[in-house]
């Protein structure tokens, strides 16, 4: 089933094709096996060692400095939804409606990611499922919960993630965590939202500086009052003004903890745009190219072992193309050069490698 990942082939028809082909022995696959197989071996497979397995990965990684060449290691938390079903088949099926009805359109599932991000190395490390009446913010705590002890709470420099994880008791996990956290800064929370607002519109930015074809403006500052619930002693708000060459302008408002001693505003910058990494590598590459949103059996247990094994396939791919292969002066394969250069050789006949 990995292999299939990194082979695109990730429908249990696919896989039991290729295990009854001629490219088997390159597989490595001793003997054929239908798809009712992996069925029966989802539904019953345990998901913690595919879990152990991925952090023990990005952990050597990181041992091994496969990010040595960014200054900070962030990590990313952010929710998706695939497996879209008219019926309900599992307990992580939800329903979902259309805008302004009531009425149950079908159902689909919805997950919670952390991924490896800021580094140049975008990894997938772990996913929360969860069903009706849980919800993404709760899903993303027991996430982080899990996952930062395993990983070590020196492993990474920031949390990012989008507005509605900004609350306090999410905030307030992370710090549990010791976890530095950034996060958008959206209506949701209107008091700090329009102090920052009515603040910077009187002054000019701190910071400019090209990004790309781009112009950027930042504000910042570090002495803004917490909302009531949040146990911090001050927030820093960063805001920028990103100018397209074509006239369009981005403009975002992030909060964080991390102090400007330490952090300045260009890296935090950085950090606030890495978040981009798992809409993009994480989940749209998983989707489009990896099957994430197909069903290949409706089973809970199965579906969240497909999204686990999907997470390590493509963080061994990306380590395997982007730093074992290439060392020196190599270009780097694209994943879809890569990818066919692995189906092209399946039926090569390879002596196996004894060193
Ligand atoms: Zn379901």
């Amino acid at each position: 089933m990995v292999l299939g990942q990194v082979l695109r082939e990730w429908s249990f028809h696919g896989l039991e094709s290729l295990a009854a082909s001629r490219g088997r022995r390159q597989l490595g696959i001793s003997r054929k096996f239908g798809d009712d197989a992996l069925s029966y071996f989802t539904e019953r497979l345990h998901p913690a060692p595919t879990r152990a397995a991925v952090i023990q990965i990005v952990r050597r990684a990181k041992r091994n400095k496969a990010f040595q060449n960014s200054r900070f290691i962030g990590l990313a938390v952010d929710g998706t939804t695939v497996g879209k079903c008219r019926e309900r088949h599992c307990d992580y099926c939800r329903p979902w409606r259309r805008a302004g009805s009531e009425v149950i359109a079908g159902y689909r599932h919805h997950l919670v990611m952390l991924s490896v991000v800021g580094t140049g190395l975008s990894l997938p490390v772990d996913v929360e499922a969860f069903g009706p009446g849980d919800s993404e913010y709760a899903a993303g705590q027991r996430l982080l919960r899990r996952v930062i002890p395993q990983l070590g709470s020196r492993f990474a420099d920031y949390l990012v993630v989008d507005g509605e994880f900004a609350t306090a008791p999410f905030l307030h996990s992370c710090d549990d965590l010791g976890l530095p956290i950034v996060a958008r800064l959206k209506g949701n929370l209107p008091e700090l939202s329009q102090s920052a607002k009515q603040r910077f519109s009187q002054q000019p930015p701190k910071l400019s500086f090209r990004w790309g074809r781009d112009r950027v403006e930042v504000w910042d500052a570090d002495d803004f009052d917490p909302w009531e619930s949040l146990r911090w002693s001050t927030v820093r708000v960063l805001y920028y003004r990103q100018h397209k060459p074509d006239g369009t302008i981005i403009e975002a408002y992030w909060l964080t903890n991390l102090s400007c001693e330490r952090i300045s505003r260009r890296s935090l910058f950085g950090m606030a745009k890495s978040r981009w990494e798992i809409e993009n590598q994480g989940f749209n590459e998983a989707k489009n190219q990896h099957g994430l949103e197909h069903i290949p059996h409706h089973h809970a247990n199965s579906l969240l072992i497909e999204w686990l094994l999907n997470c390590l396939a493509l963080t061994i791919e990306r380590l395997y193309r982007l730093r074992y292969l290439h060392r020196g002066s190599y270009p780097r394969l694209s994943a879809i050069q890569l990818c066919r250069l692995l189906w092209l050789n399946l039926t090569t006949s390879v002596p196996p490698n004894t060193s």
